[in-house]
């Protein structure tokens, strides 16, 4: 893999890792812009539509897209580029949920921590994922769990309870 290559599997990679560990629902992860599974800019398929969601359901969907920013910065060494879609969907999450600059701030800084803690957990799944996506370029995220449960006694943590993470 080149270094782009690299850069964007990681960063898709990223994403997807972080929804299913948050528990957020996507049906695909793709590398193919141009893809039908395309949608807001974005190459993970989430429900991103925020109406009556908890503040759980806010700061898990913010941590799945800043996730992929994260991973590329591992990647690269460099500050997390959060500009561009990403950052334009966490802006509509959290200002969907909170009006008031300040507590945004704050929740702002814990969903960083939170990805970064997430992110250095689960390292060794995002870097299977975009080896999976150099292979495939689409992944079903019931391909992915289940691949990514089949190797977890050799490269991490093990999803014990791995049938939730079907549902
Ligand atoms: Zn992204």
């Amino acid at each position: 893999m080149d270094e782009n290559t690299t850069r964007t599997n990681c960063h898709e990679g990223g994403h997807a890792v972080a929804a299913i560990f948050q528990r957020v629902p996507f049906e695909y992860v793709t590398l193919d812009s141009t893809s039908q599974w395309a949608q807001l800019g974005h190459k993970l398929l989430v429900d991103w539509a925020c109406d009556n969601a908890t503040l759980d359901q806010i700061v898990n969907r913010s941590v799945v897209a800043l996730a992929g920013p994260y991973a590329e910065s591992v990647i690269t060494r460099q500050a997390v580029d959060t500009s561009g879609p990403d950052r334009d969907a966490i802006c509509r999450i959290l200002q969907s949920y909170e009006p008031n600059h300040t507590a945004r701030d704050s929740l702002w800084r814990y969903i960083q921590d939170k990805t970064v803690a997430l992110v250095h957990a689960h390292w060794s799944f995002i870097v299977l994922t975009a080896e999976f996506l150099e292979q495939h370029r689409t992944l079903s995220r019931k391909w992915l769990v289940t691949e990514l449960f089949k190797l977890s006694n050799d490269v991490g943590p093990i999803m014990d309870d791995y049938a939730t993470y079907l549902c």
